[in-house]
């Protein structure tokens, strides 16, 4: 069923604490840890609880949550005081998505005028 926990999904293990993480926020729909594999000073990941493979996916099925995402995303950044930071959504292997939960990497810190993710 749409939004199910998907036994072979990185994300949605983290989700359930199988897999742990550096979380930094926790709503009851939405999560946010820090990428194992930073590619600035900030580098967080916002996911939903619920397993779609994109964002765009996500908001169609569940708009209010895709909502709450940004505005979780938005609060990271507040939380790490930053005032300029990008938000990503790479979507499809071809744009570089390689874990197909959706998510929005939460980018800053540095200046970033090049592709980061
Ligand atoms: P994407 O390439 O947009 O699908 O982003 C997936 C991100 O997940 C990459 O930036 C990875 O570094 C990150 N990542 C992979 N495994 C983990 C993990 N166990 N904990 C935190 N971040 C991870
Ligand atoms: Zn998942």
């Amino acid at each position: 069923m749409a939004g199910e926990p998907q036994s072979d999904c990185l994300f949605c293990k983290i989700v359930a604490g199988e897999i742990p993480a550096t979380v930094v926020r926790k709503t009851e729909h939405v999560l946010a840890f820090r990428d194992i594999a930073p590619k600035a000073p900030t580098h967080v990941l916002v996911i939903p609880h619920a397993h779609y493979p994109n964002a765009a996916a996500l908001a169609a099925a569940e708009p209010r949550i895709a909502g709450e995402l940004l505005a979780e995303a938005g609060e990271v950044a507040r939380d790490e005081g930053l005032d300029d930071y990008r938000l990503i959504f790479n979507t499809g292997a071809g744009a570089g998505q390689t874990v197909f939960h959706a998510h929005v990497h939460v980018l800053g810190g540095m200046p970033m005028n090049e592709r980061m993710v």
